[in-house]
């Protein structure tokens, strides 16, 4: 968003770029023709989506340059905070291992999920913030999403706009409401990334997708992220023809025993299998699971976190599940908060080291803390509600979804904030 730094180009090896931020080098895919060393532009999500005209892009940069190393230093101490004193003495040489970069075994996955002590969790979050600062940096994305339909064939069990909510008011937007939204985003906003999601429509034919993404990329410079569900590789193929770049399905859990309860006459493993061909056929992957469906285990959830990296996933979406009233899991409870900080920061120990991870909504709807707390257990990625306002109430996955009344200044405003406060930048 309006929160983006441009970097320079400094180095080109074919579609490779490497790019520098005020001396800090980022590598970044690019795709644009004519991109020469000494150019500036602004890459998301590890690809390059804009260049600016040299003189703009020094004008912005003089106005960074200060901030940026003030940012990067807030950045480094919260980091690198003391170490809190009475440990309970089990923890303390996962710790180590934590920061000497070694792998963890199950036993001490276990033992990280299942900590309870306030103290021992601080110590855990601040390892995988270090963790995550080591290889990112102050660096953070900030996507926006629009949700363009809550039409949805499937009968998931935790979902509110699956087919069971018969209640629920529904709504498809129109193309150019869509494109109107889009536009909003990135010429007024300034968002880089935009993911467009729905659920599983009956009345969206790939043709209209391909062609709502088509016009978008015609129209604007962005980074577009699909979130159609299991449309099918042919689908996603013709997608990324019109420049779709990124695809976020969740599996929703690695437990195919669960993943039946929870989808009925669905199938974990054809879900996998679009994940990881829609890897194949170039996209970006961003995926994860939910986090407190009833009879998930902390086993379950180390499996995810492997899971997700197993798929390479650029990026890591884990959030908790959010009963929803009118769905058949509608009495269960959500989990504590401490569950989902928890699986973030071991999804930092356990994951791609270079992979974001998300702070998602649903966990913003748990806890009012969410973003800040996320942000320091391990997590590197927020995104904004681009959805117009009138639809927003409709897009109900679960209730009283924070942001839900927000304008979009609001929550650019909020953000920003908030990764001021942490020193981090959107690059
Ligand atoms: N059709 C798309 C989008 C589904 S909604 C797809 O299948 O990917 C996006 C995500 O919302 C889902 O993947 C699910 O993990 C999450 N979600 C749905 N219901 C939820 C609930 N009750 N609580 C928390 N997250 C939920």
């Amino acid at each position: 968003m309006c929160y983006a730094i441009p970097g320079q180009v400094k180095e080109i090896e074919g579609k490779r770029i490497t790019l520098d931020y005020f001396g800090k080098q980022k590598k970044a895919i690019n795709e644009l023709n004519n991109l020469t060393i000494g150019d500036y532009v602004y890459a998301q999500a590890g690809y390059i989506v804009e260049k600016l005209p040299r003189d703009e892009a020094k004008e912005i940069l003089v106005s960074w340059r200060e901030i940026f190393f003030h940012l990067n230093d807030i950045d480094l101490k919260l980091s690198q905070s003391p170490q809190v004193k009475s440990v309970n003495s089990n923890i303390i040489p996962i710790i180590r291992k934590i920061e000497q970069g070694l792998s963890l075994d199950k036993s001490e996955c276990l033992e990280l999920l299942s900590l309870k002590d306030k103290e021992d969790m601080q110590i855990f979050f601040r390892s995988a913030n270090l963790l995550r600062q080591k290889f990112h940096q102050n660096a953070c994305c900030v996507h926006g999403i629009i949700e363009i339909s809550n039409h949805c064939r499937r009968n998931c069990y935790y979902c509110g706009i699956s087919c069971y909510n018969q209640s629920l008011k529904r709504y498809r937007m129109r193309s150019d409401e869509i494109l109107s939204a889009a536009s909003k985003a990135v010429k007024k906003y300034r968002f880089k990334a935009l993911v467009l999601q729905a659920g599983e429509d009956s009345g969206l034919s790939i043709e209209e997708l391909v062609s709502i993404v088509a016009e978008i990329k015609r129209k604007l410079s962005v980074f577009i992220v699909v979130s159609f569900g299991e449309i099918g590789i042919y689908g996603l193929r013709e997608l990324y023809k019109a420049g779709a770049r990124g695809i976020l399905l969740r599996f929703e859990t690695s437990n195919p025993l669960l993943y039946s309860r929870i989808c009925p006459g669905h199938s974990l493993d054809s879900r996998i299998k679009l994940i990881r061909e829609a890897k194949d056929a170039g996209y970006l992957i961003i995926t994860g699971s939910l986090l407190g469906i009833p009879g998930q285990t902390n086993n379950d959830i180390i499996n995810d976190i492997n899971l997700a990296k197993e798929l390479d996933a650029e990026m890591l979406s884990f959030g908790p599940f959010l009963p929803h009233p009118n769905t058949p899991l509608a009495k269960e409870l959500p989990p504590d908060e401490s569950l989902i900080l928890k699986t973030l920061a071991l999804a930092r120990c356990l994951g791609q080291p270079d992979s974001s991870i998300v702070v998602t909504t649903a966990f913003e709807t748990l806890s009012k803390e969410a973003r800040y707390n996320g942000f320091l257990s391990g997590a590197n990625s927020l995104m904004l509600n681009v959805t117009p306002l009138k639809y927003r109430p409709f897009y109900s996955i679960y209730p009283n979804r924070a942001h839900q009344n927000e304008s979009l200044e609001e929550q650019i405003e909020d953000a920003a904030l908030l990764l001021k406060s942490l020193g981090r930048v959107n690059i």
